[in-house]
């Protein structure tokens, strides 16, 4: 049996789920788990989503996203723990502690760096993203997929694109999504959800943020950071930087962008993205983070100035 095969097994037999993906969660992680726990309660099962962090303000409108638990399922026996989008164990967030000892963990990832910490491991780096992996899942189970699903995983598949401009827009992933359209996912009004519905106050973090835009190594590599200060004075937390290193990215002529997210004056949590064969999750390993080719991320536990000033360095080793 292949690796698909043996996890759509473990999952048809067994009579309760827990879904849960990486912390700080984006699109993906959440589309995915919602995605697929919803798909299991509609064939019977017992089950239910969970995440460690809070959500990015576009995710809370996905359908199901207020019934997402944060607290790890302890004293629940769910037969199977299905870890979606995550590279190692750390990443669930303790979300697994307290698991009966012979529940099965399932976990169904597409980056290359996989620690394959699963009881049954099915890791795919070349699927654009873990929504798609759920669609060929539940496909493979034979498990309809109901609209709220659909829209679920449609939202994974197109945020972990980029919608659709990123070089994992495979044919796969594209018919993936004409399909979940044809399940009835709820294309307009997701994009409302997820991208028209900004808190004017992302919007002044964001102006802050953009202020401080640097280009170095001949305009190659570009930056920029959000300190606590920034955070405090509009009264937002990390979540609602998502998408902010998109703005570093679209800078013409960049191969590699980042942004420094200042946590506390002893953590700084690092977003990387590169253009083309630049490989930026090598870059992140460098410093105890991981991610994909494209778009990758750390955390170092010192203050702003000395991590940006390491990160910097080796960054611009790469591109020497
Ligand atoms: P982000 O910049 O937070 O959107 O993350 C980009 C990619 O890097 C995602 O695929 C994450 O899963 C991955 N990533 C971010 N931070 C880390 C980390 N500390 N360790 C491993 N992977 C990470
Ligand atoms: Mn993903």
């Amino acid at each position: 049996m292949n690796d698909l095969d043996e996890v759509v097994a473990a999952l048809k037999s067994a009579p309760s789920v827990a879904v849960l993906a990486h912390v700080h969660p984006e699109g993906d992680a959440i589309g995915a788990t919602l995605g697929a726990s919803l798909a299991f309660r509609e064939a019977g099962k017992v089950t239910a989503a969970y995440n460690a962090d809070p959500l990015p303000p576009g995710l809370s409108s996905l359908p199901g996203a207020a019934d997402l638990l944060r607290e790890a399922p302890i004293g629940r026996p769910y037969a199977c723990y299905l870890v979606l989008d995550t590279s190692d164990l750390a990443r669930t967030g303790g979300l697994l502690d307290g698991r009966p000892t012979d529940a099965v963990v399932l976990n169904v990832d597409h980056h290359a760096g996989n620690t394959r910490f699963g009881d049954l491991n099915w890791v795919e780096p070349g699927a654009s993203s873990a929504g798609e992996m759920v669609y060929r899942l539940l496909r493979r189970a034979g498990l309809p997929i109901g609209k709220a699903a659909a829209t679920n995983l449609y939202a994974a598949i197109l945020t972990d694109t980029g919608s659709f401009q990123h070089s994992n827009t495979t044919p796969e992933a594209l018919r993936a999504a004409a399909d979940l359209v044809t399940c009835g996912a709820a294309v307009e009004e997701l994009a409302a959800g997820l991208y028209g519905n900004h808190d004017p106050r992302e919007w002044l973090l964001l102006s802050a943020a953009l202020a401080s835009l640097t280009l170095c190594a001949g305009g190659r590599l570009a930056w920029i950071e959000v300190t606590s200060a920034a955070l405090q004075r509009v009264g937002l937390g990390l979540e609602a930087t998502e998408g902010f290193i998109d703005y570093v990215r679209n800078v013409g002529g960049i191969q590699i962008a980042m942004t420094f997210k200042e946590v506390s004056d002893r953590e700084v949590r690092v977003s990387f993205r590169s253009r083309g064969n630049l490989d930026v999750a090598r870059l992140a390993k460098q410093f105890g983070g991981g991610g994909h080719r494209n778009a990758a991320g750390c955390t170092l536990n010192e203050p702003l100035p000395a991590a940006r000033a390491r990160v910097l360095a080796a960054a611009e080793g790469l591109l020497i």
